[in-house]
């Protein structure tokens, strides 16, 4: 008995281990979509004041591991910073050149 709970422990522990690490590459290959155009982040209008555009027009968030909650923009607007996936079926000024609208 003792075996068999200790192969199942065994087993959940291996299964949990398989899962998180799909969901790892997952997650990645969902990030790597993303093609840094700002526009979520207000680019084309008032952009949030932790946006930062490089000289190669890509952009990127400067607090990105603390981003979601409240924030501000450029002009000193407030507002929420949201996961892009409560920014589906919205529309944003320059949204149409989100990679995940396609
Ligand atoms: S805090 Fe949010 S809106 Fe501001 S740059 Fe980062 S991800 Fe974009
Ligand atoms: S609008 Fe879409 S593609 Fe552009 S930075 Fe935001 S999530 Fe990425």
């Amino acid at each position: 008995m003792f075996g068999l709970r200790f192969f199942i422990k065994q087993k959940s522990g291996y299964m949990a281990d398989s899962l998180n690490q799909w969901l790892a590459v997952k997650e990645d290959e969902w990030e790597s979509l993303c093609c840094h155009c700002g526009a979520c982040c207000g680019a084309f209008e008032d952009p949030c004041e932790h946006l930062f555009i490089g000289l190669d027009k890509k952009s990127c968030c400067l607090v990105y591991e603390n981003r979601i909650g409240p924030q501000k923009t450029v002009s000193g607007q407030s507002f929420n910073c949201v996961n892009i996936r409560q920014k589906f079926g919205q529309s944003w000024p320059g949204d149409i050149h989100c990679a995940y609208n396609r």
